[in-house]
């Protein structure tokens, strides 16, 4: 659509729609005011004629010439029409004619000769300006004469047209009040969203914090700020959870290096250090720039599954060989604490998956169950799918995960307990990694877990990509 104030579109299109319903109603009111006084001349100059008819028929056509008071009655008739009245006798002469012109002549009309000779009943025509009548005057059973009677229809119409003239000014008056009415509706409607366009510019300069009011105005407005009053909830703790974030990884990064500082200084400033200590040293602060290094490369890991699900290399992958692949890895690790780490697998599952990714997020979770496992402890990996998802659950005899932090751990840097985490080298990355891809893969992730008793973590990925 063309650009267009509502306020101009609404004023256009009512103005048009009352300007076309007027003509409507002043065409059609005219046309029947018309139709009801021509019918009035007709129905007039008819029963003028029937009754000077009657009267010839009683008396014999030739009584007009005769009779006084008929004369008077006919040329009263034709000044009253403001026409024309003739009887014309059975030979084809005019025995009177109001307008004295043709008295004495014969006439030989064809309207006349048809009506004479019973070809027709009577004769009736319309011209522009006048509506004629030809009657027969019967003498017994033949016809003794004729009668015609001429009525103007002029002054009709010039009744119509200042008929019409009057309904147009009043047309028009209406529809200029019209008009004034419409732009006072069309200024209103538009007023709230003007309002309102007024004050999301206001936040569209920064201000995030001021809402738009909700019961003011039309319903359409009020569910409009309803809407937008919600985006900007929503875009508050986007932007609260950024700043948390920003905050939360520079923090993280700091930590390591203030470690590698307190370190160094402690050499420098200590003069009579020996080339044990500088070795000592030197081991804690590589120990330092490798976490600082998975810090950084964990998050990489997560903005881009994070910013780009586009990203994916989605494509067939033998699923129980990518778990068998994960379990080999973890493996020394568990022994290490004597875990015993089993998979289960209970059918052949071929998905569309991002093999790297998904191996990265099974890989978290088991390596987690270590981390936050007893020693001695157990691992149980399982496999399942049916027609349409696959099932991957972990399951540990670990610490588990108090109640209050169970929705919390996807969070990034969240830990339950930091000095563990630390010291098993986590980052507080790896379950939003975990997730992050989960979703990619338009997978879900649950976790069920008794403090002191153990976690299960539970997967569920689409198996074709659609
Ligand atoms: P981290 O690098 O600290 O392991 P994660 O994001 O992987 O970070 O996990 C977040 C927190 O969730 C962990 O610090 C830990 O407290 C808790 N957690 C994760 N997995 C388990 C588990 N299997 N058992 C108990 N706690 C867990």
């Amino acid at each position: 659509m063309k650009k267009i104030r509502i306020k101009t579109f609404v004023l256009l299109s009512v103005s048009m729609l009352i300007a076309v319903s007027l003509l409507i109603v002043v065409c059609i009111s005219g046309f029947i005011f018309k139709r009801n006084l021509i019918t009035g001349v007709k129905e007039d100059t008819l029963a003028r004629l029937t009754d000077v008819k009657s009267f010839l028929e009683n008396e014999g056509v030739d009584a007009i010439q005769s009779d006084l008071s008929m004369q008077y009655r006919v040329n009263d008739d034709a000044e009253y029409l403001r026409g024309r009245v003739m009887v014309i006798n059975g030979s084809y002469q005019i025995l009177t004619d109001t307008s004295d012109k043709a008295e004495g002549s014969y006439i030989i009309s064809d309207n006349v000769i048809k009506v004479m000779k019973g070809e027709a009943r009577s004769i009736q025509y319309d011209t522009d300006t006048e509506t004629v009548y030809i009657y027969p005057v019967r003498a017994g059973s033949n016809v003794g004469g004729a009668i015609l009677y001429r009525a103007s229809l002029l002054p009709a119409n010039e009744h119509v047209n200042s008929m019409f003239r009057m309904i147009l000014v009043v047309a028009l008056i209406v529809f200029l009040i019209d008009a004034i009415i419409v732009i006072a509706i069309s200024r209103r409607s538009v007023k709230d969203i003007n309002d309102i366009n007024e004050k999301i510019m206001h936040t569209a300069l920064g201000n995030l914090t001021e809402r738009l009011p909700e019961n003011e105005g039309f319903i359409e407005i009020q569910v409009l700020a309803e809407n937008y009053n919600e985006v900007l909830e929503k875009l508050a703790t986007i932007d609260q959870t950024r700043s948390e974030f920003v905050s939360n990884v520079s923090h993280e990064l700091k930590t390591p290096i203030t470690s590698m500082k307190v370190l160094a200084e402690s050499l420098t400033q200590n003069e009579n250090a020996t080339a044990e200590d500088y070795k000592e040293f030197m081991t804690d602060i590589v120990d330092e720039i490798d976490r600082e290094t998975k810090i950084i490369n964990d998050l990489l890991t997560l903005v881009r599954t994070d910013s780009n699900s586009n990203e994916m290399n989605m494509e067939e992958t033998d699923v129980v060989e990518m778990m068998e692949t994960i379990i080999k890895t973890v493996k020394p690790l568990a022994n290490q604490r004597e875990i015993d780490l089993s998979f289960e697998s209970y059918r052949e599952v071929k998905a569309d998956v991002d093999v790297v990714k998904l191996s990265l997020a099974i890989s978290n979770l088991i390596e987690n169950a270590v981390k936050y496992n007893v020693d001695n402890g157990w691992i149980k990996c399982s496999l399942n799918a049916d027609h349409k998802y696959f099932y991957i659950k972990v399951a540990d005899s670990g610490v588990g995960i108090p109640e209050d932090a169970k929705d919390r751990v996807f969070e990034r840097f969240y830990r339950v307990d930091k000095a563990r985490s630390r010291d098993t080298g986590g980052t507080g990355l790896g379950l939003s990694i975990t997730r992050s891809i989960i979703n990619a893969h338009k997978g879900t992730i649950k976790l069920y877990s008794e403090s002191g008793k153990g976690t299960t973590f539970s997967v569920r990925i689409p198996l074709k990509k659609s």
